[in-house]
């Protein structure tokens, strides 16, 4: 499979740790892992917590980071796939309120990580505001916020449209949801510190044979 793609902005603008040696010979290991993305990286410094002693290798074809891990906008947010309320309409109350604490935890999990790895990826704690410009779009988020309310989400607000004018010092807006759960991160530097031990990435492509 064939990655393409030239260095993001968040490879262009940080110091990232040189490209890994391409992977010789045999590499023995008890565990490989395909991909130095997040996914990647996160399998392989989670095998190592639970199993120390495995021998785990990452195999990554261009560069830690050359993937979405590398290019995306370090938004650490609680909004999942499907919105709110189309979550609402298919799975129910329960469901939708689970769905959403799943996604807090998540953002926990990555302010938990970046603390305790001490990772350098100008992590900020900023909240989040999705704001409308127009009038569809405001009775879209609006409905949204009565729903988060009739759930009984925590660290949702609305703001109106004074409110939000003055926040963010423009008179397009005409009011926002906010959310204090959201993060930001240059997620360049996170996958530039996120490896648990870069001895073991090596560059490498999993050359996969057509099916007879
Ligand atoms: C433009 C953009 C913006 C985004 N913004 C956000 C955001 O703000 N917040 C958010 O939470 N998510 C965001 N995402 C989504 C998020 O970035 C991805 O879901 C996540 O990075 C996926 O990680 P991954 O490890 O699965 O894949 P990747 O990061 O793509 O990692 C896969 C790695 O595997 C390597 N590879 C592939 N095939 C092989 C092979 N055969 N052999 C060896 N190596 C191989 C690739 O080179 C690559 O490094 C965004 C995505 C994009 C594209």
């Amino acid at each position: 499979m064939e990655t393409g793609g030239g260095r993001s902005f968040w490879l262009e603008t940080t110091d990232t740790p040189p490209v890994r040696p391409r992977a010789e010979g045999r590499v023995p290991a008890d565990i490989a892992v395909i991909g130095a993305g997040f996914a990647g990286l996160s399998s392989a410094y989670h095998i190592k917590r639970l199993a120390g002693g495995a021998r785990v290798v990452v195999l990554e074809g261009e560069t830690v980071g050359h993937g979405a891990s590398g290019r995306n906008g370090g938004f650490s947010m609680t909004l999942f796939g499907a919105s709110l309320a189309v979550t609402y309409l298919l799975h129910g109350l329960a469901r939708t309120r689970e769905a959403y604490e799943y996604m807090v935890d998540a953002v926990e999990y990555v302010d938990r990580l970046v603390r305790d790895l001490g990772l350098q990826c100008d992590y900020e704690r900023s909240g989040f505001l999705r704001a409308a410009t127009t009038a569809g779009y405001l009775k879209r988020i609006r409905h949204e916020m009565e729903l988060a309310t009739r759930i009984g989400l925590p660290g949702v607000e609305w703001w109106d449209r004074d409110t939000t004018q003055q926040a963010v010092h423009s008179p397009l807006f005409l009011g926002g949801w906010v959310g204090a759960a959201q993060r930001a991160a240059a997620p360049g530097q996170i996958r530039a510190g996120a490896a648990a031990d870069r001895r073991a990435i090596r560059r490498d492509r999993l050359r996969t044979e057509p099916r007879p």
